[in-house]
């Protein structure tokens, strides 16, 4: 057989670079905490180079990491050898129906450009996560969520069809152009959440809902974080529909604020709430005069502000958007994805306060308060950097043991990944697991699709 380097560099039209050449970037995710390690780089032309990479490696048992944008939080797109395999250049939004009111992409097309392209056409992509600058083939391979997930769902609710390509190169198409399907196994479905380990997906049919005509959006402002979650509850028992109810401490909001040299409206805060809400103009306005009622007069907020003014509205997502990135700039740290069950929420965040103070490492929370997402992050600040591993480990030991014993789960965006992969091991049912196994068998029969990631090996 020949040489795997001498195969890829006659095969791919697109660019491939070997070993030490490869530019650290590609070879670590969001975080950058750790840097990995490849043999070969392949950036790919088009989807026949997606597929000839694929029977290379599978003739060789290569294993291959798939990168998108590598906005990742968990560390899925460190390789451990083999070859990184990008496909962030098919980039091509190739067809509206609005007829059936779906989309077809391909895996690179950034989430911005989705919806700069939808909006402009009175349409709407509903799933609405943080990163904007994230892959639709990277969303739908970790099923990304995001803040409006609290009413119209998550990534995989709007996955109607996909291309695969499966590790020896053959392509499968999934899912139909149709709005019902009860015929045989949910594959396309299966594959949104996988992280890359049953395949590339290299082309998605995307569901459109028509543009809400109305939003807005109104920050509430709390003495503590718990009054905020509770109101949560509140929030959901008077009906009110919201989009996104999203949470957030004054002491990440200062992280943003630092980064970015802006200020966020109320500053005495400890926390706050920033409910969304959408539909017709009248409706909005009714639920939002009943939002304020509620969490105002009967509530725990003592301040609250509706951002209809268009610079302070910006001022004020601008600032949440660039959270994560303003916590990285700050020093090492540990992202955190957790979700319990909405009635569970609060006792949740008042046990991170008692760990934080039981084994004095700073935790911030901030995240999707209205589908019960905690987002944690675990700060290094002075510990010492040869103490920290053990220290983080412990931290977080304890964390997933309290996340599951709420009935939660250890991620509910983000996905496995290396980073989870010891707590999911250590939380999760061996047969479940066994389970999983043996769909990964079925389409990855050597593992070699990002094989040290999430349930897989
Ligand atoms: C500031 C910030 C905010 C964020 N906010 C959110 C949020 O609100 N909600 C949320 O869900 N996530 C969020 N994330 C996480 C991240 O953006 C998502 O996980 C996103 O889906 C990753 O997309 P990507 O293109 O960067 O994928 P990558 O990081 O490149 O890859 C992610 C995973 O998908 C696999 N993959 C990528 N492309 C393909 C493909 N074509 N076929 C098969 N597998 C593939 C990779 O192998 C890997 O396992 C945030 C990240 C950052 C940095």
């Amino acid at each position: 057989m020949r040489e795997l380097k001498e195969e890829l560099k006659d095969t791919v039209k697109g660019l491939v670079v070997f070993d030490n050449d490869i530019e650290q970037q590609y070879l670590t995710d969001f975080v950058g905490s750790r840097i990995g390690y490849a043999q070969a780089y392949v950036r790919v032309a088009d989807e026949e180079d997606i597929q000839n990479t694929l029977k290379i490696a599978y003739a060789h048992k290569t294993p291959v990491v798939i990168r998108g944008a590598g906005t990742n939080l968990v560390g899925s797109t460190i390789p451990e050898g083999g070859i990184v395999l990008d496909v962030s250049l098919l980039n091509k939004i190739l067809e509206l129906d609005e007829e059936n009111l779906t989309l077809t992409v391909e895996p690179g097309v950034k989430l911005r450009e989705i919806y700069e392209f939808v909006e402009a056409k009175g349409y709407m992509y509903a799933p609405d996560p943080a990163e904007k600058e994230a892959s639709i083939g990277g969303n739908v391979a970790t099923n990304a969520g995001g803040m409006r997930a609290v009413k119209y769902g998550v990534t995989r609710d709007f996955v109607q069809e996909l291309d695969l390509i499966k590790i020896n190169g053959e392509k499968v198409h999934l899912g139909a152009n149709t709005r019902k399907n009860a015929t045989g196994l949910s594959l396309h479905k299966l594959v949104a959440g996988s992280e890359g380990t049953l395949g590339v997906i290299s082309k998605i049919v995307l569901k459109l809902l028509p543009k809400p005509e109305f939003t807005l959006s109104s920050i509430l402002a709390f003495h503590s974080l718990a009054d905020g979650i509770k109101t949560v509850n509140q929030i959901f028992a008077a009906n009110l529909d919201p989009t996104a109810i999203e949470f957030v401490e004054k002491k990440v909001i200062a992280l943003g604020e630092q980064f970015l040299h802006q200020e966020f409206p109320i500053p005495e805060a400890a926390a706050y709430l920033i409910v969304t809400l959408d539909g017709d103009k009248k409706t909005v306005y009714e639920r939002q005069k009943s939002l304020e009622d509620l969490t105002i007069n009967h509530g725990l907020a003592f301040a609250s502000l509706s951002l209809e003014d268009k610079e302070v509205a910006s001022k004020v997502w601008t600032i949440r958007g660039a959270l994560a990135r303003a916590v990285k700039a700050s020093g090492i740290w540990e992202p955190v994805d957790t979700v319990v069950p909405l009635n569970k929420i609060a006792d949740f965040v008042e046990y991170i306060d008692v760990l934080s103070q039981e084994t004095s490492v700073r935790i911030i929370a901030f995240g999707h308060a209205g589908d019960g997402n905690v987002h944690l992050c675990v700060l290094k600040d002075d510990i010492d950097i040869e103490k920290w591993p053990e220290v983080l480990r412990e931290v977080l030991h304890k964390l997933y043991k309290k996340v599951y014993e709420l009935g939660g789960l250890l991620s509910a965006e983000h996905g496995i990944g290396k980073s989870k992969r010891e707590f999911f091991l250590e939380n999760t049912c061996p047969l479940e697991r066994d389970l999983m196994l043996g769909v990964k068998k079925a389409f990855d029969e050597f593992n070699l699709l990002n094989p040290h990631d999430g349930y897989a090996l």
